[in-house]
């Protein structure tokens, strides 16, 4: 059952943000379509329409690259000292902050999410992003470096590094979490000095486009930060494949990251990737058992399972296989599931009808090749997108539900006898951004930390996220490393300078 207890009422802003058709931010200023469409965006725990949204295309890209151009080579951005910068980005900090409860619902309405994560992680973890990355806008430095060049003897010179801002950037971000990866991508791209275009997820572009007012009352400078809504295929290719374009920042489905890929190769503009995952959970027989169950539950069931680092691998050592599976079953049970604004839920519903049809999907495919339910496996109710949390069992390494990303409620659980086997199991996949181990023995979590071939690795904890922490995948996962001051090298040109003395 979805269960509805009180639903809180809406905030007077977030009626009104919603009550008019949202338009672009170009060069400043807020525009139709340049074919005049819009497309609908909706609330998944009804799905009713929640908004209209102007539809952007290749024509309306153009325009924004070229504003983002104009305002990186000349106007007030191009002379801002990295103090200014900082200043703004911190400014931006401030009145998220102080729109915390406005953004909280919105990300709630247009992606289902649960208010109570929406205010507690979304929105505060966005506003600490951005202040994060404002400090860092001055402290982007170069060095200096001896030089011994062997076929001037006698000749001495001066050498040094700068870092110098990469220039005009695509950034093209998913639907799960739609504030913080708007916050990811733009808040290192502004401290390094960069200027942006950046394209939301068809699902969910509210937030990004009510963040697109914050960033104009801050004071950027118009071209600064361009958003188009649109669609990937249209909007989304024509960004990645712009030849005024010099990088392309991407987070979505590893699939669209090779086309991504293809698209960036014409002009060779830089592109870093951050991909899907299928993160294994490892449980061993040593760890606090009473512990690791809450912490294993929400590393899948947090977010509705849609979260690319989610611990969709659950490896148990047998002997406590059986009561760490009824933990997580007994958990499972218990999540109320509803709609996002009310104060009960838990779990929301997921983002889109095609998501659950998806997710529902891989369930079908996991059962007829003989994973079976423990607990859920269905959709929940008729109306929106929910499906009920699901725990399965008798999945065996080869079965799709193992190999594939099923950014859903849904997790495979598997016994293990050995280290090296669960290692080499762990390790068994295409994907490698995020994994687990829980143990109380030191040694074994730092050797089994140092054989995962993932991006994050967690001990005895799941899904800490902190904006000085660098974020990002091995294999195919992704390329390049956001958050943390790793996060710069993105955005940023090294360029040499020699002089001779
Ligand atoms: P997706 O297609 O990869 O979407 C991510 C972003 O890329 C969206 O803004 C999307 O626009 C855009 N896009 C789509 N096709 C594009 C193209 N040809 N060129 C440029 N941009 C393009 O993800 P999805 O279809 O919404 O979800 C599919 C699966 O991706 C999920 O089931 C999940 O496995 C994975 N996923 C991973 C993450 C993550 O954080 N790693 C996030 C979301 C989804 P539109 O929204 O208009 O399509
Ligand atoms: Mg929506």
């Amino acid at each position: 059952m979805v269960t509805a207890t009180v639903e809180i009422p809406t905030h007077q802003d977030v009626l009104s943000f919603v009550g008019a058709p949202r338009t672009m931010l170009i060069g400043g200023k807020w525009l139709d379509a340049a074919s005049g469409k819009t497309f609908p965006t909706y609330n998944p725990a009804t799905g009713e329409v929640l908004a209209h949204v102007a539809e952007g295309n290749s024509i309306d890209v153009d325009k924004a690259v070229t504003a983002a151009r104009k305002a990186f080579e000349s106007g007030p951005w191009h002379t801002l000292t990295a103090s200014e910068r900082g200043r703004l980005i911190w400014k931006l900090a401030d009145l998220l902050e102080s729109h915390l409860e406005e953004f909280a619902q919105l990300e709630s309405l247009d992606n289902g999410k649960p208010i109570g994560v929406a205010r507690a992680a979304d929105v505060p973890l966005a506003v600490d992003h951005f202040r994060y990355m404002a400090g860092w806008a001055t402290k982007i430095e170069g060095n200096t470096i001896p030089l011994s060049v062997p076929y001037t003897p006698g000749v001495r010179y001066h050498a040094y590094t700068l870092r110098e801002p990469v220039g005009v950037v695509g950034q093209i971000i998913p639907w799960n979490f739609p504030l913080l990866m708007a916050a990811w991508k733009l808040g290192p791209a502004l401290a390094a000095g960069c200027t942006i275009v950046l394209k939301p997820a068809e699902q969910t572009p509210l937030s990004a486009l009510r963040l697109g007012e914050l960033i104009c009352e801050a004071g950027f400078p118009d071209g600064v930060v361009n958003i188009v809504p649109g669609y990937g295929e249209t909007a989304g290719a024509a960004l990645a494949a712009h030849p005024d374009v010099d990088k392309v920042a991407f987070t979505g489905s590893t699939e669209v990251g090779k086309l991504i890929l293809r698209a960036a190769a014409g002009n060779l503009k830089k592109v870093s990737l951050e991909l899907g995952g299928k993160s294994p959970n490892i449980v061993c027989r040593d760890a606090d058992v009473e512990a690791s169950i809450p912490g294993v539950s929400s590393a899948i069931f947090f977010n509705q399972g849609q979260c690319c680092c989610a611990g969709s691998r659950l490896f148990v050592e047998k002997g406590i296989f059986d009561k760490v599976v009824a933990g997580v079953v007994e958990d499972a049970k218990k999540i109320k599931v509803g709609p996002g604004m009310d104060l009960a839920t838990q779990m929301g519903p997921l983002v889109s009808d095609e998501q659950q049809r998806r997710v529902l999907g891989y369930l079908e495919s996991g059962f007829s090749e003989g994973a079976k339910a423990v607990v859920g496996g269905r959709k929940l109710g008729n109306k929106g997108y929910f499906v009920e949390p699901t725990v399965l069992v008798d999945t065996t390494q080869k079965m799709k539900i193992m190999q594939e990303e099923i950014f859903g409620p849904v997790v495979c659980a598997v016994p293990f006898t050995d280290l090296d086997e669960v290692l080499q199991a762990a390790n068994d996949s295409i994907y490698g951004l995020a994994a687990a181990v829980w143990t109380r023995d030191v040694g074994k979590a730092h050797r089994i930390a140092a054989e995962l071939r993932a991006g994050s690795v967690w001990i005895n904890c799941y899904n800490i996220f902190d904006a000085a922490l660098p974020f990002g995948g091995y294999k195919q996962s992704g390329w390049g490393r956001e958050m943390g001051h790793n996060a710069l090298e993105l955005y940023t040109e090294v360029k040499a300078v020699t002089v001779r003395l």
